[in-house]
């Protein structure tokens, strides 16, 4: 039970990139895996019942499936085995309907390879309908000028009765094959492209050197907390001191370090206590929820006095700097915009002040 099941998740392994369907793939790769299978069986008959040279064209469209097969493991783009899938359908009906009767030839996969290409979204309609019309055009002419019905092996013998069998189980199995996993596809690429949106989502909402949410998303958490609950919020506002210093004496490289290292400990530092952002630049943004200006004062002051007494060591220059912070209480009667404007406002008296200090 648990070799098949991993035979499955195996045979349905999604290789393609996280923004595509994963149907695509899966379907050419099972049409692909029973035709392949098919044209084996028909290698072995015809090689067993002396259809020589028809046999060599199975044994070709055979290894030349078993690659696509295995190609459809390591390639992105499923078209291209698609394309493998189809050229095979048409170049084996073409060598075999004189032979062996327009019935018995592969033409009627073709049929599957177009349900398929109808499947891919990404091609045009003008491209789905270009090929449908080959495709008929080409079984039609087929169809003609090999008379529906006539072979020239006996179509009453064992051989042709067994071959049509087999090319009929062959082409229900791979019209079952696409059916099931159009019906399980729409569902698992839905919930695919749901998680992915969800990831776009998320990484609109962070800043890429820090990882911290970036100024949309704490405008909206902030939003969203002050409309939630009745506790007590406050914001406070940080600007490193003198950062255009660190970045022209020891490079911007050095200052995107200091940057990362503060992002880490404030994140330490509001684990329990609310959110914290990069609001811009070298500004930070705290949001503590439940705690009002009095209880969240001590707090920042804190952190003011650890990031002072941190030592910060780049490639060996180890160096100093300091923070100067402003805080508001939010009121409902003001608002979200209000709160951060008076934090900032607090922060600008704080460097005039002489910076490196809190101020509310
Ligand atoms: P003050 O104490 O008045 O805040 O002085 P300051 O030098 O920190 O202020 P100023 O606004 O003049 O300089 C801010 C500097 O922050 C300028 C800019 O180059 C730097 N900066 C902004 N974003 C980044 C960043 O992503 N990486 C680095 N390395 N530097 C940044
Ligand atoms: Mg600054
Ligand atoms: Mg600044």
């Amino acid at each position: 039970m648990n070799a098949i099941k991993k035979i499955t998740d195996y045979l349905m392994s999604d290789k393609n990139g996280e923004d595509r369907g994963s149907g695509l793939m899966i379907m050419t790769r099972f049409v692909v895996g029973i035709f392949m299978l098919l044209m084996l069986g028909f290698s072995f008959l015809t090689s067993v019942r002396g259809y020589y040279p028809q046999n060599i064209i199975f044994i070709i469209a055979t290894v030349v499936l078993a690659l696509a097969l295995i190609g459809s493991f390591y390639i992105k783009y499923a078209d291209v085995i698609l394309l493998i899938f189809m050229v095979t359908a048409y170049v084996v009906s073409f060598l075999i309907a004189p032979f062996f009767g327009w019935r018995n030839s592969s033409h009627i996969f073709l049929f599957v390879a177009l349900m398929i290409f109808w499947y891919d979204s990404r091609k045009s309609i003008k491209i789905k309908l270009l090929y449908s019309a080959v495709t008929t055009a080409f079984i039609c002419a087929l169809e003609l000028s090999t008379r529906p019905g006539e072979a020239k092996i006996s179509t009453i013998g064992f051989d042709y009765r067994f071959m049509l069998s087999l090319n009929t189980i062959g082409f229900c199995a791979c019209v079952c094959t696409v059916a099931y996993l159009l019906c399980r596809d729409n569902v698992n690429d839905e919930r695919k492209l749901i998680l992915y949106n969800e990831k776009l989502k998320h990484m609109a909402g962070i800043d890429p050197l820090t990882g911290l949410m970036n100024r949309r998303q704490i405008g909206e958490k902030f939003e969203a907390l002050a409309r939630e609950t009745e506790l007590s919020i406050t914001i406070a506002m940080g600007d490193i001191d003198f950062f255009k210093n660190v970045n022209d004496t020891r490079g911007h490289d050095c200052g995107d370090y200091v940057l990362k290292t503060l992002a880490g400990m404030f994140e330490e530092f509001m684990k329990d206590k609310g959110y914290v952002s990069r609001w811009g630049g070298e500004e930070f943004v705290f949001v503590f929820s439940g705690y009002n200006g009095d209880d969240a004062y001590p707090m920042m002051e804190s952190l003011r006095q650890k990031i002072e007494k941190s030592t910060f060591d780049f490639f060996g220059h180890t160096f100093n700097i300091t923070m100067t912070f402003g805080m508001e209480e939010y009121s409902a009667r003001f608002g979200t915009e209000e709160a951060i404007k008076k934090a900032d406002e607090k922060l600008y008296i704080g460097k005039e002040n002489g910076r490196n200090q809190v101020v509310f």
